[in-house]
């Protein structure tokens, strides 16, 4: 089958850079950290939170040598020395991103590409709401560092895996983190908390991301319950449970 998302990328003009594996480090056994160097790319990264990138990996099912593209969001970005790193979540049904990052090894090269899309705080923001499942602990990292410390922020991640204490979480004055145990309805419990939490407004700021039916719960809190309108918050899915991404 035609590689038709790199023939897209490359009518965009967007160009890829190759990147080489040079750590791997599990947290836990479905939390992987995979550091890669690429001194050229990351010299000229504009960093900002959330910041993503399009990883393209070998996708056998779609015929030999296929390469398809998934998102991954820059975590632990060194410009000194030329090194970033992608926290992959290990799901259990295979998926080319996930089972490639399931069997990474150091040396293996890939190419990425970039298409930033910039978020930023708003100035007139005085509390902030980061939530979404796992595939959103990274981009809610790169946000706690990037908020200033006398805001105060309030995390909350639904999951239910019980080594949750050896995932990566950025610590910070003025953070709460709360990790919520899903319902039958993916999302529910997540609303359910963010329903129920007590936030000053105006002056709110809610961001989330992570799966499709997940963010239609929280947006409606957001949108319905918090009463934020767009400026005041953001949400993105990430993946669709059941669904290959393509
Ligand atoms: C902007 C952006 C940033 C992202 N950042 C990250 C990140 O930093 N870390 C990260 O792990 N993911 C991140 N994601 C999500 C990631 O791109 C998706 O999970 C993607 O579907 C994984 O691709 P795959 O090839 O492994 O699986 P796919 O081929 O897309 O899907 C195969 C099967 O696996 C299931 N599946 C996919 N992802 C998951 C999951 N997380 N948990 C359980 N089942 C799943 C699907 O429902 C499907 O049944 C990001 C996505 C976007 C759009």
């Amino acid at each position: 089958m035609a590689n038709w998302q790199r023939g897209v990328m490359r009518l965009m003009r967007i160009p890829n850079h190759a990147v080489t594996v040079t750590v791997i480090h599990d947290y836990t056994p479905c939390y992987r950290r995979i550091t890669f160097t690429a001194p050229d790319l990351v010299n000229q990264l504009e960093v900002f939170p959330t910041l993503w990138l399009r990883l393209w990996v070998p996708h056998p099912a779609k015929g030999e040598g296929h390469l398809s593209q998934r998102g991954y969001t820059f975590v632990d970005i060194r410009p000194d020395e030329g090194t970033f790193a992608l926290d992959f979540i290990l799901h259990e049904q295979p998926g080319p991103a996930g089972d490639w990052a399931k069997n990474a090894a150091i040396g293996q090269r890939l190419d990425v590409a970039l298409t930033p899309a910039r978020i930023s705080l708003p100035e007139k923001a005085t509390e902030v709401i980061l939530a979404g499942d796992t595939t959103a602990l990274p981009a809610i990292n790169t946000w706690i560092d990037a908020i200033p410390t006398h805001l105060p922020v309030s995390v909350a991640i639904e999951d239910d895996h019980d080594d949750l204490a050896g995932l990566p979480c950025a610590a910070r004055e003025n953070v709460t983190w709360t990790w919520v145990g899903p319902e039958a309805t993916r999302g529910a419990a997540l609303a359910a908390h963010l329903t129920g939490s007590e936030h000053a407004r105006p002056g709110l700021y809610a961001w989330a991301a992570g799966e499709k039916t997940l963010i239609k719960h929280v947006r409606s809190v957001f949108r319905d319950h918090l009463q934020l309108d767009r400026s005041s918050q953001f949400t993105q899915f990430y993946w669709i449970h059941g669904k290959a991404t393509g």
